[in-house]
């Protein structure tokens, strides 16, 4: 008889894995606490306007379309996609920067912007492309157990980009503050600065840059339930309002969950829920990690969200805005090396009616507002208004419009929803940040050390933050699985 699996969690590595483990004739069961699965992508819809509550950004669609064909489908069976064109808009306090979808026309941008950019630039993104090659082709593939995974002959020779910074990387080859950046704008999806972030991670320059940025039409939410369907087809068994609140552990060896107070066998259990939350969910014995490690550790931010309807169509703005019109590195301090509510936020917002009209009813724009914060930070009602009073003036400045009068309605998401939600260590948005210390076999392991049968996927193990890497992880888990446990 196959083995049983249950899989705690239904975010894209959960999902992820629960295909693999199924298409391997494992007897796989998801149970998801909420009451729709995707995890940090799920999906708002209200009076019309549709929100991806999580990711926004479609990069590396080469990572999604191999997922599907892992199961021999392809994305296009699921969802359409469409290549955004601009790609996305920089405003800054006295300019605004607009990234096409070809390369020739960012150069135009850099060298209208700094003249003579657009040679380095070209030079920069072909090595970008070069770590992009053997970063998804090569490292993120491996599991994270031994440092030789990372000793290839290609990193090898490339030792030195693990060393340099992407900062001092980029400072090397530009002088101009707004194309610098721009160019460390990338990395900031890995979590952590980029003056922390090794320089072989400009692989994101290229996922940007050369490989563009997608939206698939009903929003990123297509992706989830493309999984979902996918994975119900390889007969992997879904349980939403399912709240996991023990691993049952005897004598060191794993023996199911309980769920909403009842004991459900299975022969091994993976967490995709955050790690810290699922070694909770063991006896003190049986955890790995102390809190001690985890406080230890560089989290990615957590986010001041808020989903805003607004009655018009607004002006001058993209599908993708990002307001970087403060001071970048103020705003990372007040992340990383001092937690505290930032005086002046940089922010994004993303309009995917501007692109797409099923996200909003006619006539009217759909607003995705986000400020990266630390996580941890005191959450208020109070600061919630406060800081969206800041932004919603600043957009306003900045695009030349009033929209304050327009809004139908705002929601707001912040820490304690992260840890209400989805029991997010300090209620991180995006896992753990991908620093040098915290890459590949530096990060939370995939397979316990003290419980068998007992596994781990997610952001907060290999390879890191994002949706891509989340496919990944899945996949990674479900391979270590297949060899420990025929
Ligand atoms: C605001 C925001 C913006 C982002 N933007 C982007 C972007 O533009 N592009 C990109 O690529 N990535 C982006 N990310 C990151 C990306 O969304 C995540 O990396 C990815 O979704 C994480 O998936 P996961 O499976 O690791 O975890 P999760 O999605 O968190 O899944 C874990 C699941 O476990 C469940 N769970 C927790 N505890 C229990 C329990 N006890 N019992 C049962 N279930 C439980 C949770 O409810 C959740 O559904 C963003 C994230 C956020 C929050």
């Amino acid at each position: 008889m196959s083995k049983t699996i249950s899989i705690i969690g239904s975010g894209f590595s959960s999902l992820s894995a629960s295909c693999y483990l199924a298409k391997a004739g494992y007897n796989v069961s998801v149970f998801e606490k909420n009451d729709t699965v995707g995890g940090r992508a799920r999906q708002l819809i209200k009076d019309g306007f549709t929100f991806d509550i999580g990711p926004s950004w479609y990069w590396m669609p080469d990572i999604f379309e191999k997922f599907f064909n892992d199961f021999g489908k392809s994305t296009t069976d699921y969802y359409v996609l469409d290549k955004l064109s601009p790609a996305y808009k920089i405003f800054f306090s006295d300019e605004v920067i607009t990234i096409g979808d070809h390369m020739d026309q960012i150069c135009e941008e850099f060298e209208r912007i700094e003249s003579g950019s657009s040679k380095p630039l070209r030079k920069f993104i072909a090595q970008a492309q070069d770590h992009y090659n053997i970063a998804i082709n090569k490292v993120v593939l491996k599991p994270g157990i031994s440092p030789f995974e990372l000793v290839t002959k290609d990193t090898v020779t490339r030792v030195d980009r693990f060393f340099k910074t992407i900062s001092s990387e980029v400072r090397k080859n530009f002088k101009n503050p707004k194309l610098i950046s721009t160019l460390e704008f990338p990395v900031l999806f890995l979590g952590a600065k980029p003056s922390q972030t090794p320089s072989f991670y400009s692989f994101m320059n290229f996922a940007d840059f050369g490989l563009g940025t997608w939206h698939p039409r009903g929003g990123m939410y297509q992706i989830i339930k493309a999984m979902k369907s996918l994975a119900e087809s390889l007969g992997v068994k879904i349980n939403t309002n399912s709240t996991i609140e023990k691993i049952n552990v005897e004598d060191g060896k794993t023996k199911g969950i309980t769920v909403n107070g009842n004991f459900i066998a299975s022969d091994i259990v993976l967490s995709g829920a955050d790690y810290h939350h699922s070694e909770t969910l063991l006896d003190k014995t049986y955890r790995q990690y102390s809190e001690n490690y985890w406080d230890k550790r560089t989290f990615a931010p957590s986010s001041l969200l808020f989903y805003v309807g607004f009655d018009k169509k607004l002006k001058d703005i993209e599908h993708h805005n990002l307001f970087f019109d403060t001071n970048f590195e103020n705003h990372a301090e007040d992340i990383y090396d001092d937690p505290k509510w930032p005086e002046n936020p940089l922010f994004y917002v993303n309009f995917p009616s501007v692109t797409d009209k099923s996200m909003a009813p006619n006539g009217c724009e759909t607003g995705f507002f986000l400020i990266p914060i630390a996580p941890g930070l005191e959450d208020t009602p109070e600061l919630r208004a406060q800081y969206f009073d800041i932004i919603i003036n600043r957009f306003e400045n900045l695009t030349l419009q009033k929209v304050k009068k327009n809004i139908l309605f705002k929601e707001s998401f912040c820490v304690k929803d992260f840890i209400r939600e989805y029991n997010s260590y300090k209620g991180n948005a995006y896992g753990m940040a991908n620093t040098l210390r915290q890459t590949a076999f530096l990060r939370p392991k995939l397979k316990s050390k003290k419980v068998d049968g007992l596994y781990f996927t997610g952001q907060l193990t290999v390879p890191g933050p994002g949706v891509p890497p989340s496919l990944i992880s899945g996949k990674l888990v479900s391979e270590l699985i297949q060899k420990n446990e025929i």
